[in-house]
């Protein structure tokens, strides 16, 4: 099992109100899995991925990633198990504008200490695998929001993560652009990574092994289920 949510919740404060926004949500993915997440705006998608990819904390219950408590993880365990285990991508791209393509790549790769020649080739395979060998030295701006989320797949498994977390990766893009992302998705899921995708389009979520349905912070494990 890569991953293993047991009775999730977060609530945030606001003041004296209390927020509920995950509620007990039980999930789990074997190794290789391929899932999408959907369910409406404001249902808890987000905050569930950013607990899964250690970049918040669930205010209640248990989170294992590939067998390991994270809640006895130190930061520094924490930030290895992003850096190592996990690649992450966004419907805003998030790569950094001041950086090439090339550079944004290396970047998981200089934080994991990987030496200079080493982190250029492993950054130029995985740019010219999402077909942008052409376009290693362009900066961000330079680039349309297909490439630009080529990109962010390329620095997201640079370093071969053993899951790929995307929040609704096709969101921003059209739909030529956003089909190729969906087929490297699939290639990179035939190869063994497993993806943990949200989504808001049920054609795109269709691509996927499986579908989890959140609504109002509480998981229904498929559509049907959620209509029954
Ligand atoms: P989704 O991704 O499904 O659209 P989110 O996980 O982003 O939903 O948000 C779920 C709910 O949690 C929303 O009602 C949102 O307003 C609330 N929320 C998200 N982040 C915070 C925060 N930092 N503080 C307070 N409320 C938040
Ligand atoms: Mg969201």
């Amino acid at each position: 099992m890569i991953l293993e949510c047991k009775d999730i919740c977060k609530t945030y404060r606001d003041g004296a109100l209390e927020v509920p926004v995950l509620k007990n949500v039980n999930f789990q993915m074997d190794e290789g899995e391929y899932v999408a997440i959907m369910g409406p705006s404001g249902s808890g998608k987000s905050t569930l991925m950013n607990i899964i990819g250690c970049l918040d904390q669930a205010t209640s219950g248990t989170l294992l990633l590939d067998g390991r408590d994270i809640s006895r993880c130190s930061e520094n365990e924490l930030a290895d198990i992003r850096l190592k285990k996990l690649g992450f991508v966004f419907q805003s791209f998030q790569l950094l504008s001041y950086q090439t393509a090339i550079g944004n790549v290396e970047l998981p790769l200089m934080y994991a200490g990987v030496p200079k020649k080493e982190r250029r080739e492993a950054a130029e395979d995985a740019l010219s695998r999402v077909g942008l060998a052409e376009r290693m030295q362009f900066l961000p701006n330079q680039l349309s929001g297909g490439q630009k989320q080529r990109v962010a797949i390329a620095r997201a498994m640079v370093n071969h993560p053993r899951m790929l977390l995307a929040d609704e990766p096709t969101g921003a893009l059209d739909s030529a652009s956003g089909a190729q992302v969906m087929e490297l998705f699939s290639k990179l899921n035939e190869e063994g990574m497993a993806l943990l995708m949200i989504t808001h389009d049920s054609h795109v979520a269709s691509q996927a092994s499986r579908m989890v349905v959140i609504r109002d912070g509480r998981l229904v494990q498929s559509a049907e289920e959620e209509e029954a």
